[in-house]
């Protein structure tokens, strides 16, 4: 039984998907158009988000072959794994943003190569060989969670209508490159997957094969998204976001403090490693924790090369960063 679906609009379902992770569900949505649904979202690829999807199609009486759409916000596991399933369990067709299809591709499509890249990117910021392949095992590991892949098509419009509602299709990236927002401009309504969210701030980091800046791309999508009218946000983990403007004011403070923090903790040459290990508690941090701390530590010290703050250097095989 999934006891917690909740009908925020005539139409419209928030569904909790498990996922084995600290924030426990991925909120998806689910959209009644006519006598069709459309998804948004999915979860990851794994037993208990597989039943729990069964389960919700179960109580709202969903026939499978009624879906006929999957959005796709961004690439992130916890969003995309599931749609080659539901893909192949519907028929329906999958949507994404060109980016973030491209991201997909790259790191799912093929096993190996973007884990590898992510290894030598964090040798080359101090982490020691050992940490760094734990983290690339660590990524391979989580593929079999996104598979199958699905076929996805490439969405262009900017424009939707879905539910009895024109949604505007907004891009937003920052926490993920072309996520994409859907807005409700009649009922101030905004899906905004991760862009925004409560209590926990949106993982900001810096991968290979994406953004050079993407806490830039962040605070430029954020004051973007605070030039609409938004009374509910509904967000991919969390509670529902009645606050949108003071929340994004708080996570655009946060970050403040945190870019603070890291210059204060700069001395001398100073690898990204170094850095992480005087942000973060990171004594009991298993690999997965070490790649995001890592790769949101470097998103902040980007950050500050691109305003010029502090300088990065490059010595034989290895980045170092000091203040200027
Ligand atoms: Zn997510």
């Amino acid at each position: 039984m999934q006891e917690h679906i909740e009908e925020v609009a005539k139409n419209i379902y928030r569904i909790p998907i498990p996922v084995p992770f600290p924030m426990k569900y991925v909120y998806c949505y689910l959209l009644k158009n006519d006598e069709e649904w459309v998804m948004i979202d999915t979860g990851l690829n794994y037993k208990a988000a597989r039943d729990a999807w069964l389960e919700t199609f179960n109580q709202l009486q969903i026939d499978l072959m009624q879906v006929s759409m999957i959005f796709v916000t961004h690439f992130h596991p916890d969003h995309f794994g599931l749609s080659g399933w539901l893909q192949e369990k519907t028929g329906a067709k999958v949507f994404m943003s060109e980016v973030e299809y491209k991201m997909a591709r790259t790191v799912w499509f093929k096993e190996g190569i973007q884990a590898e890249a992510i290894a030598n990117m964090m040798r080359s910021h101090g982490v020691s060989d050992a940490l760094a392949s734990s983290m690339a095992d660590n990524m391979i590991h989580l593929r079999k969670n996104v598979l199958p892949l699905p076929e996805v098509s490439i969405l262009r419009s900017k424009k939707l209508t879905i539910a009895d509602k024109e949604w505007e299709i907004i891009e937003a990236s920052g926490h993920s490159d072309g996520q994409l927002c859907f807005y409700d401009k009649k009922d101030r309504m905004m899906i905004v997957a991760d862009q925004v969210l409560n209590k926990i701030t949106p993982n900001i980091s810096k991968w290979p094969n994406a953004s050079d800046n993407p806490l830039f791309q962040y605070f430029n999508s954020l004051s973007m998204l605070k030039g609409y009218d938004v009374k509910r946000a509904l967000p991919g983990h969390g509670v529902i976001i009645d606050n949108f403007i003071m929340r994004i004011d708080e996570i655009l403070k946060h970050h403040e403090n945190r870019l603070q923090k890291i210059k204060n903790v700069l001395k001398g040459f100073t690898t990204a490693y170094e850095v992480a290990c005087q942000i973060f508690k990171t004594e009991s941090f298993t690999p997965h924790q070490w790649r995001f701390a890592m790769a949101e530590t470097l998103a902040h010290l980007e950050y500050l090369v691109s305003t010029g703050e502090i300088e990065r250097q490059q010595i034989n095989e290895r980045f170092y960063y000091s203040i200027n």
